[in-house]
């Protein structure tokens, strides 16, 4: 994650702009919209995406952008493995690119969050803290979020060494040493994955039992490259952002309290996933985990004219190019659902 961005475009820093409540965008037109033929909620690599094939196809969508405009990717530093970037880029600068060419073709993006959704009937109707907007069809791109402990140090450092997805970060661990804090299935493939890039990897798990399923425990325990820690979590990580990153760890035993250094390079949190599907419950079909449910082959959810993509229907993958890809489905579908109806 501390790699140069060698990648000569240049892009000004919006983080603090992406961040900031009070960041409007609604593109050409500064009235505040009332109706949209397309409307997305979620302004990350699936919700802007969807944006995009929704203008180009003259839909004139309005993306919200939700508690954190660009998504997940604002999170993160270096983004190796979005293809188009042969050096790489950064999560931010990636993202107000997709904003960039959402835009281009007329979207309007609109800060704020919904608060609650009318699905029971067309044009469907949906709640902000400053009034409501109808539209004839949504894309719910919201995304899922990692679960995470919750400690200042993890935030701080969060991008610099601590990170929630091996997929992503795991390259830059190469000949590190890196700890995976979690004892489900999500921290038993991490660990694994790590082991490809990382001299060790610790799994740190809270109790003395893993959740994770037999073929997975087992396959961990069977990597030689794999250590264990049991009974204990993560009391807090050391290091600074703007030096080598995270340089250790303090480790709690759950049973006696005991408190113990280590040093490490890395934290990889794989304590689970929550979509952020709250505001559909009872609305919309969801699986056993809260994922919205798509149909085979469509982003077509459980009510008509209401399409999902992303993370929020996508337990499994939670990249961001397969976040794009279901964008660019839900509003290919969008487009049919309305010129049908
Ligand atoms: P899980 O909920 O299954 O596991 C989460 C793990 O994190 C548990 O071991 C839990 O501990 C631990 N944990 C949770 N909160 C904290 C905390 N605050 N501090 C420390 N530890 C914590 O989530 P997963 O993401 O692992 O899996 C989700 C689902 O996805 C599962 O059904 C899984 O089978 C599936 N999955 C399947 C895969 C596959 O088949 N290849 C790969 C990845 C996921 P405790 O056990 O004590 O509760």
């Amino acid at each position: 994650m501390s790699a140069p961005n060698l990648w000569p475009l240049r892009v000004r820093d919006n983080r603090a702009e992406l961040a900031s409540p009070s960041a409007n965008h609604y593109g050409r037109a500064m009235t505040k919209p009332t109706h949209a033929k397309v409307l997305i909620l979620g302004s990350g690599p699936a919700g802007s995406t969807a944006a995009l094939y929704a203008a180009r196809a003259n839909l004139d969508p309005l993306v919200v952008e939700g508690t954190q405009p660009g998504g997940q990717l604002t999170i993160t530093t270096d983004v190796e493995n979005y293809p188009g970037f042969p050096p790489g880029i950064q999560g931010p600068e990636l993202m107000e690119l997709f904003r960039k060419q959402a835009e281009r073709f007329g979207t309007r993006y609109l800060s704020g969050d919904v608060t609650d959704v009318d699905l029971s009937k067309r044009p469907f109707t949906l709640t902000l803290a400053d009034g409501s907007l109808t539209c004839d069809a949504l894309v719910i791109a919201t995304g899922a979020q990692a679960k995470l402990l919750g400690i200042e140090s993890e935030a701080k450092l969060m991008g610099y060494g601590v990170s929630a997805c091996a997929t992503c970060d795991g390259f830059f661990f190469k000949d590190k040493d890196v700890l995976v804090v979690g004892g489900g299935d999500t921290a038993m493939e991490e660990a694994g994955f790590l082991t490809k890039f990382a001299s060790t990897v610790t799994v740190v798990h809270r109790r003395d039992e893993l959740r994770a399923s037999k073929i997975m425990r087992d396959r961990a325990r069977a990597n030689p490259k794999i250590r264990w820690i049991m009974n204990a979590t993560i009391d807090e990580i050391h290091g600074e952002p703007q030096g080598h990153g995270v340089t250790g760890a303090t480790l709690k035993d759950t049973r006696t309290g005991k408190l113990t250094k280590l040093t490490t390079d890395g934290v990889f949190m794989a304590i689970g996933h929550t979509p952020n599907t709250q505001l559909f419950a009872g609305k919309l079909a969801m699986d056993e985990y809260g994922y919205l449910v798509t149909e085979k082959s469509s982003m077509k959810t459980s009510v008509p004219g209401v399409f999902a993509c992303g993370d929020v229907q996508d337990r499994v993958y939670r990249q961001a190019i397969t976040a794009a890809g279901t964008g660019c489905m839900a509003a290919i579908d969008a487009e049919r659902f309305l010129e049908a109806h």
